[in-house]
């Protein structure tokens, strides 16, 4: 029997973690037992690094750019415990949309019937979040991803745009469009990290699909060009993606976000700013010291 392919779309701030986290998700489903395809949607076409030992794979674009037709066969490319990995590419540096990779590249995808034949449980789209424009916001507008998770740290600028992924799902949630599985918080080593990560979804009305700490493994792992759930499969941080993993596979009911307008979230950035500070002084105890 054919599987039911999921697709799923994870977003964030450029740096925040998402290739890292995408790739070990990819690597925790696939050693689960899942058939898995990553897709890198950011002209840094570096998502699928460390599902190949730090080889960078040729783009959909540039081969497109480079002959007439392009099979699909031409541009996937197998990874770790044989994950499917693609990048989109993107267009020369400061010419055109940085999108346009990405619907250039599902395009060709969807009139192959590609996914379908390499019969898939999961495809999960790379997708860098600054700019929700057209590009960057089609598996998200096209009803081709039906879940999305994003990855924030506690950072202003990473809450910043994650506000601004869920505006962008808001709009478009009437229309077909993909909706929130929740937050993946990433870097998270102090107690105040996750009371900021869990307040900002209290307000938003979503949640924390879980919490990853910042550990020197993934370091490691990178540097080795793989994934920690391939170099380090015993170690506790290991343990994380693979719970990351076995949460989204059993995801089912995704929501619409409820995104901060400009004026409320300056007001919660500032209350933070303000207990941040009480919290230095030693004027109010942290969590840690609370519980
Ligand atoms: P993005 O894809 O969002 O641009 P990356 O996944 O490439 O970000 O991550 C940026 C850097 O941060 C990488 O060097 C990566 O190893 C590191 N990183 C991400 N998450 C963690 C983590 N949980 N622990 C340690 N390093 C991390
Ligand atoms: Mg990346």
């Amino acid at each position: 029997m054919a599987r039911k392919l999921t697709q799923i779309a994870i977003y964030g701030k450029g740096g925040i973690g998402k290739s890292t986290t995408t790739s070990n998700l990819s690597a925790a489903l696939s050693v689960a037992g899942y058939k898995v395809m990553q897709f890198g949607c950011d002209p840094k076409n570096d998502s699928t690094n460390t599902l190949r030992n730090g080889q960078y794979i040729p783009t959909v674009l540039d081969t497109l750019r480079e002959q007439n037709s392009v099979n699909t066969s031409e541009v996937v490319f197998e990874g770790f415990n044989g994950i499917y990995c693609v990048e989109a590419g993107g267009p020369a540096p400061g010419v055109g949309c940085a999108g346009r990779g990405i619907i250039t590249a599902v395009q060709l995808f969807k009139q192959q019937h590609t996914f379908e034949e390499l019969d898939l449980d999961y495809v999960i789209y790379d997708v860098l979040g600054d700019v929700v424009c057209g590009g960057f916001a089609m598996p998200i507008r096209e009803g081709i991803a039906e879940h999305v998770f994003t990855v924030s740290s506690a950072d202003f600028m990473a809450i910043y745009a994650a506000n601004n992924l869920f505006k962008g799902i808001h709009k478009y949630s009437n229309n077909g469009g993909a909706l929130l599985g929740g937050l993946i918080a990433n870097s998270i080593n102090q107690p105040y990290s996750k009371e900021i990560i869990d307040d900002f979804v209290k307000v938003t009305h979503t949640q924390v699909v879980e919490y990853i700490p910042r550990s020197v493994t993934v370091t490691q792992a990178e540097l080795q060009g793989k994934t920690t759930i391939e170099e380090a499969p015993d170690s506790a941080q290991a343990g994380v993606y693979t719970a990351l993993a076995a949460k989204i596979a059993a995801h089912t009911e995704s929501q619409t976000p409820s995104p901060l307008e400009p004026g409320e979230l300056r007001e919660w950035a500032a209350k933070w700013g303000k207990q941040l500070l009480a919290l230095e002084s030693g004027e109010v105890q942290g969590l840690a010291e609370r519980i």
